[in-house]
């Protein structure tokens, strides 16, 4: 069978599917590996590095793959280039690429979306996601810092002792958590908060201070691991209780949210109002509707004196060690598909049928399925 990795055409994606360290691991398992001349080179990674472990290197990749293996959903210019009955995997955006999802049934596409993958201990080594909001949140300290007009860490000077920068942290999963290391690293004081109260032990363990908002929590956690929606009245309250933390905030680096769902509003122009001047307010749930009101994806803008960034995949600007990371999860998720070299379904099997979004011609996703 050959695994094909074709160059991501989304502008601006610098990622890969693959690096060059994994072929090996394939052709192991008894797949030829094409990779798309240039795949790799905003990553990091050369032609020849593909080649030097077993790879071919060809123009035209899509038409010859009986496995894909992708960063960014197909476009529907990709799609028509597909083998009927190719399995692909990538991160495939389902709750909002309808139109390419019923393309890749129509094309009876066995295909798989990363993001789907359950929060289970067998899948913890495939979970891509995890290791991109891991990018996310690393990188997101380094563009509040970058911005900020102040010092991160306490410095003591013949010029004068700088007393070191506020960062809050709201949402404290896998991006919060490392941002709240990385802001940590750099020396800033650190508060977060998070819905789920099991985070408090994690965020302390991090040198950082968990912000108690009194609020009723007992209900936040799904069985999936991630947050469950709240009323209005909780998100109301929470914003209340939230404004004397944001007010006091440097930096607010803001990533609560929930699966298939808006981002919850957790920062109105109310609270923005309230800050400091040059604060800053890194929003990474800006692609979801963003947690702060004035948030605008993919864009800088300054209200009211505070700067509010909402960058979007973030994790295509660290592409080197964002593409190891999603390449291992996607090599560790085939290897669970293959048996002697070919693509074998276990359709009892969670791991299999939960990332599963087309198969057979069938479209296997449903909005409100997972979360
Ligand atoms: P996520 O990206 O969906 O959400 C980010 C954070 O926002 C979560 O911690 C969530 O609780 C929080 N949030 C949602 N609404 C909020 C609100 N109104 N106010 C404040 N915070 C709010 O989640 P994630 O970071 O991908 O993962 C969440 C947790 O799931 C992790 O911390 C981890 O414990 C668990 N997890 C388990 C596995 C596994 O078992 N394989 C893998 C990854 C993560």
């Amino acid at each position: 069978m050959i695994a094909s990795v074709p160059k991501e055409a989304v502008p601006g994606e610098r990622r890969v599917a693959l690096v060059p360290d994994l072929v090996p691991r394939l052709a192991k398992a008894g797949l030829e590996v094409i990779v798309e001349a240039g795949a790799g080179v905003a990553a990091g990674f050369l032609d020849r590095d593909y080649a030097e472990n077993g790879a071919r290197i060809e123009q035209e990749v899509i038409e010859k793959a009986d496995i894909l293996l992708k960063v960014q959903p197909p476009a529907a210019v990709e799609i028509a280039r597909m083998r009927e009955g190719l399995t692909l995997i990538g991160f495939l955006q389902p709750y909002r690429n309808g139109i390419e999802i019923r393309a890749l049934a129509e094309r009876k596409a066995t295909a798989f979306s990363m993001e789907l993958m359950p929060r289970i201990a067998r899948a913890q080594s495939m979970d891509a996601l995890s290791a991109m909001s891991t990018l996310a949140g690393y990188k997101a300290v380094l563009i509040a810092a970058n911005r900020l007009p102040k010092f991160f860490p306490l410095l003591m000077t013949a010029a004068g002792t700088m007393t070191p920068a506020r960062v809050l942290v709201i949402g404290a999963g896998v991006a919060g958590l490392q941002a709240i290391g990385t802001a940590r690293r750099l020396g800033a004081v650190v508060e977060a908060y998070d819905t789920r109260p099991a985070v408090k032990e994690q965020v302390e363990s991090l040198g950082g201070k968990f912000v108690e908002l009194g609020l009723d929590t007992k209900n936040s956690e799904a069985k999936t691991g991630y947050a469950k929606a709240q009323s209005e009245e909780f998100y109301q309250r929470q914003q209340e209780r939230l404004s004397k933390f944001v007010a006091g905030a440097d930096a607010i680096i803001t990533t609560a949210l929930v699966p298939g769902q808006r981002a919850p509003l957790l920062v109105t122009e109310e609270m923005v109002r309230g800050m400091r001047p040059g604060a800053v307010i890194v929003d990474l749930a800006a692609e979801e509707g963003g947690n702060c009101a004035l948030t605008q994806p993919d864009q800088e803008v300054e209200r009211h004196g505070v700067v509010i960034i909402g960058p979007v995949n973030l994790a295509s600007t660290v592409p080197f060690h964002a593409s190891q990371m999603y390449a291992r999860t996607v090599t560790n998720f085939l290897a669970h598909l293959l048996k002697d070299g070919r693509i074998h379904l276990d359709l009892n099997d969670e791991l299999t049928r939960g990332p599963m979004v087309t198969h057979q011609g069938e479209i296997l996703f449903h909005p409100g399925r997972s979360g």
